[in-house]
């Protein structure tokens, strides 16, 4: 078979050209109707084409990136925005608000940009319109495209009955036109969410036949006088669709530079249009650089491109994906979160902990996703991961639950942070600090590591005197809720009662209004639900237990993190001949050792390997052999399929019909999934999914 290309990225370099033609109609000092055709015809299907590749991109991840692409897209419209602003001053465009404020969110400040507003609007349109299901999504953007349709260019027909006359008019009031972020976008964006992969042969022929009718449309209705503007037409979707089924078809991975290029491409060209121009004065060159179409396409596309080439050469972060990686399943740490809220109870919120960069998993992408749920609390370990959680803009509370030096307040208060009071002398020292910080009191139920002790409710009432403590809750933490015998349960019973017992008294003495929590992840899985304001997972949120041992399948929570790392180099190993640091491993019979790029300064133990430590390459279950190293490892690769360099060996999560499960490898190293996980090193890649 025939390798497949990155084939979507790399049209949207021919469909930017495509924009540039319509923009300076290149055959029209010799052939008039070729250039409708091209123009008109062919090159209308260049920006649908950019819509359902968003769609499609946007579709794949179920609409989480949809904030992620909305900021970045707005960053963009806003660069171009400043870019075209001397050609607006200069032009004495946008003079009045009414200008302005239809530019900035329907026209486009500048003739191009109205693709920005237009994808910002449809991408949100269409996101509204598929939570309705696909057959809603599908027929209202088509009538929302078909309503376009009577103001573009079938004008002619509806603008004669009076009806449509003034609705059209009315319209436009708002906007120039109907090609926009309303009537137009959606309908592409929805069509490339819900794109499948279809023959390439049948969507070759369809093509053909589809562009040759659209090419009749176009020409009928260009005869008939009906257009007021010529970029929309009934069997455009269906074009649209085929072309990029067709790419889709042959499509596989990325090219960033092309998809650079484009981008660049499409915001510069009308800037090179006026370049060209004063250009060709100033040489003399005006015949053959105006006056003549092709000589003026061909010089703008000259200069056009070498903006965009010199934009894509740039140099590029280092892929994620790289060396080492860790792999987050976002739909599964939702799932998981439902499962938990559900586990806590109609009356209990969650408070999800994202210490230690959420488990290693990335505490803002983490936190974010979460916030977008529903979830509104999060703790973290230290000042540090709360400002981090701030800077990326999370909102909610966000509770401290360690220790923070008493003279940082200031930034408790500036960052809206709320601290942990551990027991009453810090409770003193951070209120001498005068600052009015937020604080939730730790209650000692009987782990004895933090809190004031809970029958203590004379230093209870003793802080809650003191004066610049905002205290906003009260919390506990278990210490044996795992356990399993009678004592084990006797106990955490004895902490639930202190507990319940503490937060009624402070209720009725008027000593705290605000948030009641006790459950981490083993208590909610494994007690019954209690009437506090928030449960606090952490580990459970992440779809792991502590050990195996533990694991309840049918309890339905998803591992959000697969670790995986590459083979970079295999080699063959006679019997008896020794590899690695202190030739710890001998091949017992002919070997393929294959070297893998992670190692202890990733998070793993350099004694793994001697721990029975196992890899999944190629779907099988291969063994880790000799000494890890800092940076690396070595698995004997004899029982996989033709390994090579740059394959993907998965040290967590699944490959194939095999998995790997985080407690399998915790237990591995001798310890529980939490510690595994919290060092995962911070130099592994991140890759959201
Ligand atoms: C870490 C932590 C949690 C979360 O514990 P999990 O077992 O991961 O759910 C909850 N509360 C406190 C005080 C913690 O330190």
């Amino acid at each position: 078979m025939r390798a497949r290309t990155p084939a979507l990225d790399r049209f949207r370099v021919l469909a930017a050209v495509l924009v540039l033609t319509i923009h300076t109609s290149p055959l029209a000092s010799y052939a008039p109707g070729a250039d409708f055709w091209l123009t008109r015809v062919l090159a209308r299907l260049a920006v649908p084409f950019f819509f359902l590749v968003t769609g499609y991109f946007l579709g794949r991840s179920d609409f989480a990136h949809l904030p992620r692409f909305l900021k970045k897209t707005a960053g963009l419209y806003l660069a171009a925005i400043l870019l075209y602003l001397p050609l607006n001053v200069y032009a004495k465009n946008l003079t009045n608000w009414q200008d302005i404020l239809r530019g900035l969110f329907f026209d486009g400040t500048f003739y191009h940009l109205w693709y920005f507003p237009a994808i910002l609007l449809g991408s949100v349109l269409a996101r509204l319109l598929l939570k309705g299901g696909r057959r809603f999504a599908l027929a209202a953007s088509a009538a929302l495209y078909l309503i376009g349709l009577g103001g573009d260019s079938y004008y002619g027909l509806f603008s004669s009955l009076p009806a449509g006359k003034a609705f059209y008019d009315g319209f436009f009031t708002i906007s120039s036109c109907t090609r926009g972020g309303v009537c137009f976008a959606p309908l592409f964006l929805v069509l490339g969410a819900l794109a499948k992969r279809r023959s390439p042969a049948l969507c070759g022929a369809g093509l053909a036949l589809s562009l040759a009718a659209m090419s009749g449309e176009a020409f009928l209705l260009k005869n008939a006088g009906w257009q007021r503007h010529d970029s929309m037409y009934l069997l455009l979707p269906l074009c649209s669709v085929l072309l990029f089924s067709l790419l889709l078809a042959e499509n596989a991975g990325q090219d960033r530079a092309a998809r650079r290029f484009s981008a660049v491409f499409y915001v510069v060209h009308p800037w090179c249009i006026v370049l060209v121009r004063g250009g060709a004065k100033l040489l003399s060159l005006e015949k053959q650089l105006v006056e003549n179409s092709l000589g003026h396409f061909l010089a703008v596309l000259a200069l056009s491109s070498l903006f965009a080439l010199a934009a894509a050469l740039l140099p590029e972060k280092p892929r994620a994906d790289g060396r080492a990686w860790r792999e987050i399943d976002l739909g599964a740490l939702r799932q998981n979160a439902a499962l938990l809220r559900r586990l806590a109870g109609k009356r209990t919120e969650l408070m999800a902990v994202v210490k230690a960069d959420a488990y290693g998993h990335g505490a803002v992408p983490c936190a974010r996703a979460l916030r977008r749920c529903g979830v509104r609390s999060f703790a973290v370990a230290t000042l540090e991961e709360g400002i981090a959680l701030r800077r990326a803009f999370l909102r909610g509370t966000i509770l401290i639950l360690g220790w923070t030096p008493p003279a940082e307040a200031e930034l408790l208060v500036r960052w809206r942070l709320t601290q942990a009071v551990v027991d009453e002398p810090y409770a003193r020292q951070l209120a001498a600090q005068g600052r009015r910080v937020r604080v939730h009191l730790a209650a000692d139920t009987g782990m004895h590591r933090l809190g004031v002790p809970s029958e203590d409710m004379a230093a209870f009432r003793r802080i809650s005197r003191l004066p610049s403590l905002r205290i906003t809750g009260v919390f506990s933490h278990l210490c044996e809720a795992n356990g399993a015998s009678a004592e084990e349960e006797a106990f955490t019973r004895e902490q639930i009662r202190r507990f319940s017992g503490l937060t009624a008294l402070l209720q009725t003495s008027g000593l705290l209004v605000g948030e009641t929590h006790l459950f981490a992840s083993a208590g909610l899985l494994r007690w019954e639900a209690q009437p506090f304001s928030l449960a606090r997972p952490g580990l459970a949120l992440f779809g792991v237990w502590e050990t195996a041992a533990e694991r309840d399948a049918r309890c339905g929570l998803r591992p959000v993190l697969s670790l995986r790392a590459r083979v970079t180099s295999v080699r063959r190993l006679e019997t008896g001949e020794s590899a690695g640091y202190g030739l710890a491993f001998t091949a017992q019979r002919p070997t393929v050792l294959a070297a893998v790029s992670i190692g202890y300064a990733d998070g793993l133990p350099r004694d793994l390997a001697q721990r029975g430590g196992e890899a999944l390459l190629h779907g099988v279950r291969v063994p880790i052999v000799g000494r890890l190293c800092m940076d690396q490892l070595l698995l004997d690769a004899t029982d996989a399929e033709e390994t090579k360099g740059g394959d993907v060996v998965t040290l967590i999560g699944r490959d194939g019909a095999e998995t790997i499960p985080a407690e399998e490898l915790a237990g591995r190293c001798g310890t529980i999934t939490n510690e595994l996980l919290s060092r995962l090193g911070s130099r592994l890649g991140l890759i959201v999914r």
